[in-house]
């Protein structure tokens, strides 16, 4: 892959983040009407999220189905509009770049999609598939062959391959056609929509080691989406907790494990199996109960409130703002858990907040010397020791 000259695809610049995420908004509009169409509720499918992600970085984004996180990942690479704020990749703001300047850009920026069956076209040879991104990168001629061979082998398959057709392979080998085809265009990031989340659990492992391997080798910066915390966990730098369109938690990885501050962490901590049965059943779990709410109508407050044991009243009425507590670890919660009185009192609001959280620490912050919530929690689950 390399030995093959490659001229930078944008002219950007290269310090700072790879990529700014500044109060991002997908709203689908939900239509009806017999002769004229009108607009009558809108899906808030991703709302007022902000982030960065550093060059080399993965951010892993968690969250049940329905969450956003797909829509999340499929509007960075522009393939869903946004409906506000910005995206900028390497310092261009591309929020609303136009198909053609697109083009150089998702060089630079490819996706791998969670059905391996599905993302690649049953009536080619894999040597055609990939023969597609290479030819962007302009190789031709003999060179195709041996690149696509070459790119084969570092997925961990073989130049025999090239002739076969997508369904004569595994799933797993699929996926690996899939992040063969992404790395061919040489992409400095690669957003991946639960890569691994169609494959057994002996092919999962197998698929995360070789992107963890790819990603040394080539520098890359991954965005890596997944349902299951258990799945990031070794992959991901920092992880993003997502409900309902908006981020909940944002921390450093390890430290997410050992001292979530988000009662809806702990929950999907606790969901995380444990293979011995006798520490399974004495671990205690933060319970959550019902269906995630209608995301056309979300709840006022805090979207987590009408699942969440902690919930007072204030969290009916106040969104939560994502507040930093120390070393990255932001969280988004009128009562945090794990959290000391001195970590409370230090905590100060993020700029990646949501707009409509508002500038100032909720007025239960203040006022009695500690920084502790005025309103007193509810007792605290215990937490969880997964
Ligand atoms: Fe639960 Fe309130 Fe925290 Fe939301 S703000 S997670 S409802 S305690």
């Amino acid at each position: 892959m390399t030995d093959v000259a490659d001229t930078p695809a944008t002219e950007t610049r290269t310090t700072g983040p790879l990529m700014a995420v500044q109060h991002l908004k997908v709203l689908f509009p939900i239509k009806s009407g017999v002769i004229i169409d009108r607009v009558v509720g809108r899906v808030h499918a991703v709302d007022d999220v902000s982030f960065h992600l550093d060059e080399g970085e993965t951010l892993g984004v968690v969250g049940e189905s329905g969450c956003g996180k797909t829509t999340l990942i499929r509007v960075l690479v522009r393939l869903i509009a946004a409906t506000s704020g910005t995206i900028e990749f390497r310092g261009k703001d591309i929020t609303k770049s136009k198909r053609r300047e697109m083009v150089p850009i998702r060089r630079e920026m490819q996706m791998v999609f969670q059905d391996p069956q599905a993302s690649l076209n049953p009536r080619k040879r894999v040597g055609q598939i990939l023969a597609t991104p290479l030819k962007l990168r302009g190789v031709g001629g003999d060179q195709l062959a041996t690149e696509s061979q070459k790119l084969l082998d570092r997925v961990g398959l073989s130049g025999e391959h090239l002739n076969r057709f997508p369904h004569e392979f595994s799933g797993g080998q699929r996926q690996r056609i899939g992040i063969a085809r992404a790395l061919a265009v040489n992409p400095r990031l690669i957003l991946l929509d639960e890569p691994v989340s169609a494959l057994d659990v002996s092919i999962q492992a197998q698929v995360i080691n070789l992107l963890d391997d790819l990603q040394d080798e080539f520098q890359l910066s991954y965005v890596f989406v997944a349902h299951d915390l258990s799945v990031v966990r070794h992959v991901s730098d920092r992880i993003a907790v997502m409900y309902l369109g908006k981020l909940m938690e944002v921390s450093p990885a390890q430290e997410l494990y050992e001292k979530p501050i988000h009662p809806y962490t702990s929950a999907l901590l606790g969901a995380i199996p444990i293979p011995d049965p006798k520490q399974n059943r004495a671990r205690t779990r933060v319970h959550v109960t019902g269906e995630p709410p209608n995301p056309i109508r979300p709840p006022s407050g805090c979207r987590f409130h009408t699942r969440c044991p902690r919930a007072g009243d204030i969290c009916r009425k106040v969104e939560p703002q994502l507040t930093e507590y120390a070393g990255g670890h932001l969280a988004a919660c009128h009562f945090p858990q794990s959290v000391t009185a001195e970590e409370i009192s230090g905590g100060t609001r993020h700029p990646t907040s949501p707009a409509s959280s508002g500038p100032d620490l909720p007025q239960i912050w203040h006022g009695n010397g500690g920084g502790q919530p005025e309103t007193p929690a509810p007792p605290a689950p215990a937490e969880n020791q997964s």
